[in-house]
């Protein structure tokens, strides 16, 4: 039975230990904050492929939601899983953009020629059948259904992949850094942590989300290269009742259940003002830009109390893959990290377990090697 170590218990961690403890190896989670803290709590964790600028992209970030199904369907209830659905909308009657990109009706129609589902709608029929809530810039705006979008509660999915990896008896989860990796012949040997533990491991899977690069260069090998950070800003509301229905991408802000009356919102337009290492700070300038732009997609928030602002980082790999599979530099040594990792989570957790037990390679992830980031260095 191999011994396999995770750096990082947020939602990619989780869901790859459930997955190598599924298969029947033994793990053992280093993880020094509470499991699924850091950004997998901040995220607006849409799952989506809406994004996704090519077919490649788009490819594995449907696959994603795809996978989401299925392991949602492996358990006896998913209380992590919010399949709701998703409205989205331009800004103007023609279908505008959001910005300088291509238009939104473009974005739609590409998405469709792929194989997503959209349904077309307008304002006055959403507001009637859907989501009486949004305020539409006019009645006849143009809105899109995807019916096959919703959202992951991730802490709720960390903590119950740890669960289940837990009830398998071959997972132990450390309450600790890991601040060296053992290599020796070029093999990965132990995971050194702060607190001075020592574990012998076969592999390690370097799940350190933003801190990923740093855990990297552990193994001594070239610097990640092309890799950068992307910084959110988040606002989660307290609301009379749920005036959010479907995940919400307004021309102005995103909003979205985050539990019974709760709504999380935030604004691609604010996030391209917010400075780098910005902090959250209930009185900026941009956190009431963020929640004019909320009360202008949805009124009734302007009713609702602020509970928390927070900036989330996410790490961005620069051409918008996910860092995945073997470092062949380093054998034993694994990358796992990505920049829509709620989506990729349980498709992550499942090939790569499978990878390390049988060195199978999933073929959506070939643009994915961990070696073309140091090339790029
Ligand atoms: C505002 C925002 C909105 C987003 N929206 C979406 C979205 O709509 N859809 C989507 O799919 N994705 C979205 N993302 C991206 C997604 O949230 C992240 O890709 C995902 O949460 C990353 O999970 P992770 O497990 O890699 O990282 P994290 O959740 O950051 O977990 C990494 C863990 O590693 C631990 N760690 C770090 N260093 C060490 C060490 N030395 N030893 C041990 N442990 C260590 C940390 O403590 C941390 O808990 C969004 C991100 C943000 C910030």
């Amino acid at each position: 039975m191999k011994t396999v170590g995770v750096v990082g218990a947020g939602v990619i961690g989780a869901c790859i230990a459930f997955s190598l403890a599924q298969r029947g190896m033994r793990v053992h989670c280093v993880e020094p904050a509470q499991p699924g803290g850091l950004t997998t709590d901040v995220s607006f964790a849409r799952l989506s492929a809406v994004q996704q600028p090519t077919y490649a992209r788009f490819e594995l970030s449907h696959t994603g939601m795809i996978e989401h199904l299925r392991f949602a369907g492996q358990f006896d209830s998913a209380p992590w899983w919010h399949p709701t659905g998703s409205v989205a909308w331009g800004d103007d009657e023609e279908g505008g953009g959001h910005g300088s990109g291509p238009s939104f009706a473009d974005v739609v129609h590409r998405l469709a020629a792929w194989g997503y589902r959209t349904v077309w709608s307008d304002a006055a029929r959403v507001n009637r059948a859907w989501e009486p809530g949004i305020a539409f810039p006019h009645a006849g705006t143009p809105v899109v259904l995807f019916p096959d979008e919703g959202w992951i509660d991730g802490p709720k999915l960390v903590s119950e992949m740890l669960a289940a990896a837990g009830a398998t008896g071959r997972l132990t989860l450390w309450n600790d850094a890991v601040g060296g990796i053992e290599v020796r012949g070029g093999e990965v040997r132990a995971l050194r942590l702060e607190a001075g533990d020592r574990i012998e491991v076969d592999a390690v899977v370097n799940a350190a989300g933003p801190q990923a690069p740093t855990v990297a260069a552990m193994v001594g090998t070239a610097p990640l290269g092309g890799v950068a950070t992307r910084s959110s800003l988040v606002i989660d509301l307290l609301t009379d009742g749920d005036p959010v229905r479907h995940v919400l991408r307004g021309s102005q802000a995103h909003a979205r259940s985050a539990g019974p009356g709760r709504v999380r919102v935030r604004s691609e337009q604010v996030d391209a003002r917010l400075p780098a290492g910005a902090q959250a700070d209930p009185g900026d300038e941009l956190v009431k830009d963020l929640l004019e732009r909320a009360y202008r997609t949805i009124p009734a928030l302007e009713s609702a109390t602020v509970d928390r602002v927070r900036v989330g980082t996410a790490v961005f790999p620069g051409d918008g893959f996910p860092s995945l599979g073997a470092l062949s530099a380093v054998a034993g040594y694994y990358e796992a990290f990505a920049n829509s990792g709620i989506t990729l989570a349980p498709f992550i957790g499942r090939t790569l377990a499978t990878h390390i037990a049988t060195g199978e390679i999933h073929p959506l992830w070939s643009r994915c090697s961990p070696d073309r980031l140091r090339a790029a260095s």
